[in-house]
């Protein structure tokens, strides 16, 4: 099922924490915060929180989708007082099914949101909005981190390739509609009053198709495989959703088309991890040089930096290695490489090393290294 399904079911003000008045300010300092808290990577089993907290985002984080949310909750209250989990709800325990062509207004609304199923049974067919679509896109490390144009397949509705959506049969087009003269609705005076109602001729499109195309029976709709082109900006974070505007399932009746919704699934690096825009290398280094000071060359995405481990660097410490991480892009400015030093300790010793690290020892036994625990060399 697509996002809008969800729209009735949950309320995204109280995934993210914020008042329904909050400013697109608040909204986004909330779901910052929450993304941060739950990011699978810091929160192994967070999963479907973050998942929550991303889709309530890219709801509410926008400002024309929001107010389409607020619409349809606002419709949708009306017409089931109870609330939507209630008796009488969506799945309620009373057994109500939800049937779009018995809501009359918000069913038009509602079935323009669902897309497909529901639509062929509806009494009036205007304009409708065609379905939200997802997929999933997995991309290596590295273009996680630098950003690529890519292509994913879709598949399902598409517009028809033979008429390109017309409905219409090669070499024809379609007309006005005779009933309406175009205008899809027609005028009964009532008294005083005149009562528009859709026009049952051309389902309110205006127009209608004398021969319908034979690939699609009028439709103007098939199921295939299309490509669509995706632009991926650097940074992504595994298990993101990107939003593709107006490259869903295509609309009904001149509506405008869906959007598509790509999850990203970012794969592992042998030597890299990644913290935010930040990548991370752990590099092992000996006691002597750890204690000593050295100058190391070390990996990063873009070929090798030298890197200056100072005297006396404890193992664990983490050195920055500025701008070598997630690429500046717009107002973000570029990640760094965080190099995490770990004094190796070799496993095995022979003769001599041991001999040697037994008069070191012997030399550094003055060092108090433990005496703030009150535990002392033996
Ligand atoms: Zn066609
Ligand atoms: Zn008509």
């Amino acid at each position: 099922m697509v996002a809008q399904r969800e729209w009735l079911e949950k309320d995204y003000y109280d995934v993210l924490g914020v008042s329904r008045t909050a400013s697109d300010k608040e909204i986004t300092r909330a779901y910052r915060k929450l993304a941060k808290q739950y990011h699978p990577d810091a929160n192994p089993g967070s999963e479907d929180r973050f998942k929550e907290i991303s889709a309530a985002y890219d709801v509410l984080g926008d400002p024309a989708k929001r107010k389409e949310y607020d619409e349809v909750r606002r419709l949708g209250a009306g017409a089931f007082p109870g609330g939507f989990g209630g008796p009488g709800g969506f799945g309620g325990p009373g057994g109500a099914t939800f049937r779009v062509e018995d809501l009359g207004d918000l069913g038009d609304i509602l079935g323009g949101m669902f897309g497909g199923g529901g639509g062929r049974t509806r009494r009036a067919g205007g304009p409708r909005r065609g379905a939200d679509v997802e997929t999933e896109l997995h991309l290596s490390f590295e273009d996680a981190v630098r950003g690529v144009t890519t292509a994913v397949h879709v598949a399902g509705e598409a517009r028809c390739e033979t008429c390109h959506g017309s409905g219409a049969a090669p070499g024809t087009s379609p007309v006005t509609c005779p009933r309406c003269n175009g205008r899809g609705h027609l005028d009964e005076p009532q008294g005083l009053f005149s009562l528009s109602t859709i026009c049952p001729q051309c389902s309110g499109r205006g127009t209608v198709v004398e021969k319908p195309c034979p690939t699609c029976k009028g439709s103007g709709v098939q199921k295939r495989v299309r490509e669509v082109k995706v632009r991926i900006p650097p940074g992504v974070e595994d298990a993101q959703r990107i939003r593709v505007k107006g490259r869903g399932a295509p609309g009904r009746g001149n509506g405008p088309s869906g959007d598509l919704y790509v999850q990203v699934r970012v794969g592992k690096h042998k030597l890299f991890g990644r913290r935010g825009r930040n990548l991370t290398l752990t590099v092992p280094v000996t006691f002597a040089e750890a204690a000593l000071g050295t100058t190391l060359t070390v990996p990063t995405l873009d070929g090798t930096v030298t890197l200056k481990i100072p005297a006396g660097t404890p193992s664990g410490q983490t050195l920055r290695v500025k701008g070598r991480g997630v690429p500046a892009q717009g107002r973000n400015p570029a990640g760094d490489l965080l190099v995490t030093v770990e004094v190796a300790v070799p496993k095995k010793l022979t003769k001599e090393q041991r001999t040697a690290v037994e008069s070191l020892d012997r030399e550094l036994a003055g060092l108090d290294v433990r005496g703030h625990l009150g535990a002392s060399h033996e």
